[in-house]
């Protein structure tokens, strides 16, 4: 479970020592979800991170993590009574889960300088590996008062707000872990592109003999450079990655690399933080098939390659499962192929275990919602950031048609996500959600959990019946939330986007919403759902008990061992971490 997983003991001394001499490889991530109390994380980019240590730390990989501490969280939601979202900021201590280290850089920052000072958290697997995580921290005595804020609020505030925070990460981190002492490191993994700046702080390290410069041409040397950086991109729209003026970041890295060779290396326009780490980058990957595609089509002439996105399962079972798992396949955390043979396990036990996942779920609703669900209707359960492309609303399209439905087949629906604080547009898909819930209320249990966040995710996934995800394709990049319900049993119900692409069994081990071409006409789409629910989803649930429990064993059996985050990390050790296959 999320919730106490890879902690070391209470009292024991953290140091940095015995990481130094052994670490290769540093993971750089603007987010990364820990534990539920270590709100470093706003969603599934930091919950990916977490689920990345926790398999490094599994496989014994020699890698360091870096990211910003993150002090004032990314942001609580309350919702009032019309469900208007008002977010507050969500503070935690990093003195419970970190060790504050001794190194301290300064970087100037736009004429100032910015001293920072790292936290060590130590994850520990089961098998007794640790693995470091440094937290960087700019709230220190010696700093400006607008220095501080800058490592406060996960996403916060504005364009140069983030750009101080790309600088303290990209730049900061880097020179950080030499300060540190991390002498072998010769590989930087850049999760998303705000770390970019790392990149451009090691080109610096290689200029060129003036006598090889040629006009137009670069005054560094890329090669190096791209042997050591690897990139992962998770964002298939333009608006999703971060571009600075080039205004912006001459006044806030004022003589820090020469105009010219930045508008060569990252464009004419911008500085964009995608292209800057495309171009420096000898290895380059998005996060699904479809994804890879997508990313190809929006940067040609680069190398895009593909790893799929995959959770941690120990992390990511219910108890009950994890419970049913260690009795029958006693190796299945660590070697997730043993889950493979699930679907010969006796049908009572999956669904003994689903129905403990469902009344931890029930209970959770009756207290957070006030809503009392009906223990013998299908759970239909959504949840993820509340933003336009992912379409939170299309299950309402027609709400006649839904009434229609639910008085054949009844069902009821458990929703939760938060909205960006600047996403108004977000925030009033959450309202309008509140309003369909209020017109249902009398015939379909719909309810809505305040505040998503992965402890939530941990008791609201395993506990539906069906886990419903209707984005536009291919804005989806990946998605993991559906990952972790089939390894619970849960079934997808999920327009053909993403990973669900590759994994989609359409009736065998969920069901696709949707043609895989389909253009995700929303009309068109909500028709498609409405079809699928009212003739597979919701008949076999209420008719055939056996073969939704035979679906169930497909979905753990064909989903788990290949869509979890130990194959992920086998792939990046053995294609992005190991030189001899880079080109
Ligand atoms: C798993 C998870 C996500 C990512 O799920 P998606 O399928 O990408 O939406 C986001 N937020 C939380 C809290 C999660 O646990």
């Amino acid at each position: 479970m999320f919730e106490d997983t890879y902690r070391i003991p209470a009292g024991e001394r953290r140091t940095i020592g015995p990481f130094l001499g052994k670490t290769r490889v540093a993971y750089f991530s603007m987010e990364i979800a820990l534990h539920p109390d270590m709100h470093t994380y706003s969603g599934g980019l930091g919950v990916l991170a977490g689920d990345t240590a926790r398999s490094a730390g599994d496989l014994e990989l020699p890698m360091v993590f870096v990211t910003l501490v993150s002090s004032q969280g990314y942001l609580r939601q309350t919702l009032d009574d019309s469900g208007w979202q008002d977010s507050t900021p969500d503070p935690w201590s990093p003195e419970q889960f970190a060790s504050p280290l001794r190194a301290k850089i300064a970087l100037p920052i736009n004429g100032r300088e910015v001293w920072i000072q790292p936290w060590l958290h130590v994850l520990r697997s089961p098998i007794g590996h640790d693995l470091p995580v440094i937290l960087l921290d700019t709230d220190l005595p010696e700093n400006d008062p607008r220095d501080r804020e800058i490592t406060h609020h996960l996403y916060g505030g504005g364009s140069e707000y983030r750009l101080r925070q790309e600088i303290v990460l990209g730049i900061g981190g880097l020179r950080l872990l030499s300060a540190l002492g991390f002498s072998r490191i010769n590989t930087y993994h850049m999760n998303e592109g705000h770390a970019a700046l790392l990149a451009l702080d090691l080109l610096r390290r290689y200029p060129r003999p003036p006598d090889q410069i040629r006009d137009l041409d670069l005054k560094y040397d890329v090669g190096p450079v791209r042997d050591m950086c690897i990139f992962t991109t998770h964002t298939p729209i333009e608006a999703g990655h971060d571009a600075f003026s080039y205004d912006l970041v001459e006044e806030l890295l004022p003589n820090y690399i020469e105009p010219d060779q930045l508008h060569l290396l990252c464009g004419q326009d911008k500085l964009n933080m995608t292209r800057l780490a495309l171009t420096l980058s000898g290895f380059v990957n998005g996060v699904a098939q479809r994804h890879a595609r997508t990313t190809r089509e929006m940067f040609p002439g680069y190398r895009i390659r593909a790893i799929t996105n995959g959770v941690h399962l120990p992390t990511w079972a219910h108890p009950a499962f994890a419970r049913l798992y260690n009795e029958h396949y006693p190796s299945w955390g660590l070697e997730p192929e043993a889950l493979t043979q699930a679907d010969q396990l006796p049908g009572t036990l999956i669904w003994d275990a689903h129905a403990e996942a469902r009344e931890d779920l029930i209970r959770m609703v009756a207290e957070h919602c006030g809503v009392e669900l009906d223990p013998t209707r299908p759970i239909i359960g959504y949840a993820r950031r509340m933003t336009s492309y992912k379409r939170p609303e299309l299950l309402f399209t027609d709400l006649e048609r839904l009434r229609a439905i639910n008085r054949r087949y009844p069902f009821q629906v458990v929703l939760a996500g938060k909205a960006h604080h600047r996403d108004d547009e977000g925030k009033r898909h959450i309202q309008n959600i509140y309003g369909h819930m209020r017109e249902l209320a009398d015939e379909i249990p719909v309810a809505f959990i305040p505040n998503y966040e992965a402890g939530v995710a941990s008791k609201l996934v395993p506990g539906v019946d069906v886990w419903l995800n209707t984005p536009v394709p291919p804005m989806e990049a990946s998605g993991t939330s559906g990952m972790k319900a089939a390894l619970n049993g849960v079934l997808n119900l999920s327009v053909l986007d993403g990973w669900w692409i590759e994994a989609c069994l359409d009736g065998v081990n969920g069901w696709a919403i949707g043609e895989d071409s389909g253009n995700g006409a929303a009309r068109a789409c909500a028709e498609d759902l409405y079809a699928k629910l009212e003739q597979a989803v919701l008949p076999l649930f209420h008719t055939d008990r056996d073969a939704w429990i035979r679906m169930m064993k497909q979905a753990i059996c064909k989903i788990a061992p290949v869509f979890n985050s130990q194959r992920m990390m086998q792939r990046y050790a053995s294609e992005a971490y190991m030189p001899l296959t880079r080109t």
